[in-house]
Parts: C-alpha cells; sequence; structure tokens
C-alpha cells in the first residue's frame, strides 16, 4: 500500500513543495494539514498534485481544541499513521507586541512549538500502530535557533534561560510572554521555538525510539529565501534577502529542492537513523549535522518536555 503522511502547514512553502514531491513519487498519500481550507485545495491543484494523492483536513496549530478536533477527524478517516512531518511555522520578526493563540500562548512559540507537541505526542500512538516498515516523526528545525553557527549569531540569538517563561505559560498576563522570561521580541520568540522543535525530537528519541522504532529526525532544509515565512518582514528585507542568500552567503535553496530533502527525510530508505539532524552540502547530499550546546541539552529538553506537557494539558 501507499504511506500515509501528514504535513502541517502544507499549503505553501516547504509543506507544499515536500506534498508534491511525495505526491509524485506514486508512493505517498498525503494529509495535508492546515488551517485555511480553500487555500490549500488550490495550491495542491497548482503544484499539479492529483485529487487521490492528498487529502485536506483542517488543522489550527493556535488552538488546542483544533488539534484535539483534527485528531479526531485523521482516527475517524480510518487511514494508518505512517509518517508525521511538523512544518507550519510563524515568523513575526518585526512585530513590537505579542500575539497570542486561542490558549493564550505567545503565537510563535504557541504554533511551532506547543500545537506540535500536542500533535506528535497524541499521534505517537498512532504511529506505533501502523505496520508501515518505516515510521518517522520529523520536526522541521533551523539553523536560526543553533548558536553554533554563522547564521544563529545574527542578534537576537535563541536563548530558552532558566524556561521561567514558559513556565509560567508564555502569556504574557501572569509573566513575560518569552521562554526566558525577558521583554517580547518576535524574532528571538521565532527562534527559540526552533530550539524546542530540535530539543523535542531529541527526547522523543530518547524517550520512545528503543521501545517502538520509529525514527524521530529533524533537519535544516537550507535557507528557502522565497516562502512565505518572511511575509510579515519589511519589503526592503523581502527584496534583498533571496539574492543575499543566493550570492553572498550561498545558503540559498529553491523551494522545489527543500521539499525534495525533507521528502528524502520522510521516504529515503538510507534516512532511517533516530535522532539525527539533517543538513545538505553545497552538492546536495545529506549529512548528520551537529546543534549547538542549548539545541542539544539533554537536561533542557527533559524540563521543556515536562513544562510543555503541563501547558498542552497531557500532565
Ligand atoms: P511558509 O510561511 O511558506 O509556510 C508556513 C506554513 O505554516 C503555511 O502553510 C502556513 O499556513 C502554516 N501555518 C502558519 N500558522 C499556522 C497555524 N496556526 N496552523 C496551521 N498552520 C499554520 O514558510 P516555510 O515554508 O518557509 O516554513 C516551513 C518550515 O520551514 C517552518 O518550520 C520553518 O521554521 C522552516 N524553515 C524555513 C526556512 C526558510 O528559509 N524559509 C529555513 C529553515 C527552516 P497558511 O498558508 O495558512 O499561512
Amino acid at each position: 500500500r501507499k504511506g500515509n503522511v501528514i504535513i502541517t502547514g502544507a499549503s505553501s512553502g516547504l509543506g507544499l513543495a515536500t506534498a508534491k514531491a511525495l505526491a509524485e513519487s506514486g508512493k505517498w498519500h498525503v494529509i495535508m494539514a492546515c488551517r485555511d481550507f480553500l487555500k490549500t485545495e488550490k495550491a495542491a491543484k497548482s503544484a499539479g498534485m492529483t485529487k487521490d494523492s492528498y487529502t485536506v483536513m483542517h488543522l489550527d496549530l493556535a488552538s488546542l481544541d483544533s488539534v484535539r478536533q483534527f485528531i479526531d477527524n485523521f482516527r475517524r478517516s480510518d487511514m494508518p499513521l505512517d509518517v508525521l512531518v511538523c512544518n507550519a511555522a510563524v515568523y513575526q520578526p518585526t512585530a513590537s507586541q505579542p500575539s497570542y493563540t486561542a490558549d493564550g500562548f505567545e503565537m510563535s512559540v504557541g504554533v511551532n512549538h506547543l500545537g506540535h507537541f500536542l500533535l506528535a505526542r497524541e499521534l505517537l500512538d498512532d504511529l506505533k500502530n501502523s505496520d508501515y516498515p518505516s515510521k518517522r516523526l520529523i520536526i522541521v528545525g533551523s539553523i536560526t535557533g543553533n548558536t553554533n553557527t554563522l547564521a544563529g549569531n545574527v542578534p537576537p540569538k535563541a536563548n530558552l534561560g532558566d524556561l521561567r517563561g514558559l513556565a509560567g505559560g508564555v502569556n504574557g498576563m501572569s509573566g513575560s510572554a518569552m521562554i526566558d522570561g525577558g521583554d517580547f521580541d518576535g524574532a528571538k520568540a521565532y527562534k527559540d521555538s526552533k530550539v524546542c522543535n530540535m530539543l523535542m525530537m531529541q527526547e522523543f528519541h530518547r524517550r520512545f525510539h528503543e521501545e517502538t522504532g520509529i525514527t524521530f529526525a529533524s533537519l535544516y532544509p537550507g535557507c528557502i529565501a522565497t516562502t512565505g515565512l518572511f511575509r510579515e518582514h519589511i519589503p526592503l528585507f523581502r527584496l534583498l534577502f533571496p539574492p543575499f542568500q543566493k550570492y553572498i552567503t550561498k545558503g540559498f535553496v529553491s523551494e522545489d529542492d527543500a521539499g525534495r530533502r525533507l521528502a528524502q527525510v520522510v521516504s529515503d530508505p538510507s534516512l532511517t537513523k533516530s535522532g539525527v539532524y539533517w543538513s545538505w552540502n553545497q552538492n546536495s547530499a545529506s549529512f548528520e549535522n551537529q546543534l549547538s550546546k542549548e539545541a542539544s541539552d539533554a537536561d533542557k529538553a527533559k524540563r521543556v518536555w515536562e513544562l510543555s506537557e503541563k501547558l498542552v494539558g497531557l500532565a
């Protein structure tokens, strides 16, 4: 049978390119888990995906109720779950004030980390129940959260501190909207959320790989400077960022190429190692990359996991 893969945020950018690559392979049925049903249908059509290669299901990661509703709907469909890709993200680099999810979490941490955490934690059971030979849970990471890289050293740098803001619910009411308890900074909130993504991948690996055989992986697909991720940035940035990445840093990757990279992590028989953060070199060959000190801190991962379980109602 075909494999079934859920991809969050498959309505544009990396998620859409990955959905397209997997659908075209003929080996995958893609469940596009998205907040805008119509936009996603249109995107799938214009990407040339055939009707029988995908299903659109509503998921708004800015609401834990919506996450639970999605899980319910998916289970009702009676499709087995073979691979889950946590890809959706928001990035608000120019926001001067935090905005909040339905549950009162700061938006970037709420969508990118907490919504995905509840989704992945719950769907782990579905992955366990699948008879697919190579089951995987993939959480998209980023170079920007890794302070052991040049890009990761552009201020404001990611830093989860002692997690006091996360412990307080990142709600900006009783405390700070930032994980480290500091003043709100939209770009930092995004980077912090990506550190959480990479920490959670490793914590899933430590807790569940041996018992379940599931492959847990993260990746940095390259700088896809043309996606909607930068939609909230100032116009001059949006104009100059793609050529800067193409000609100066040479980190630029097209949406199609990035989609093929993530599709590899979903289905390539040689990428089954668990607990790995994949990157690609200039020749587009994959390699196991090193995470920063903070993004590989096992102690911090455990604490983020426990605090997050409380915030999403799992503990
Ligand atoms: P896009 O903005 O193109 O895609 C983001 C996706 O997330 C969209 O489908 C968007 O939906 C969805 N999304 C946003 N908020 C929600 C929500 N509340 N509920 C459900 N879905 C939501 O950006 P990219 O393709 O660039 O980003 C994809 C991933 O790649 C992210 O995890 C990002 O961190 C990562 N990444 C990107 C890099 C880059 O250079 N672009 C580099 C490294 C990592 P909608 O269409 O409705 O807005």
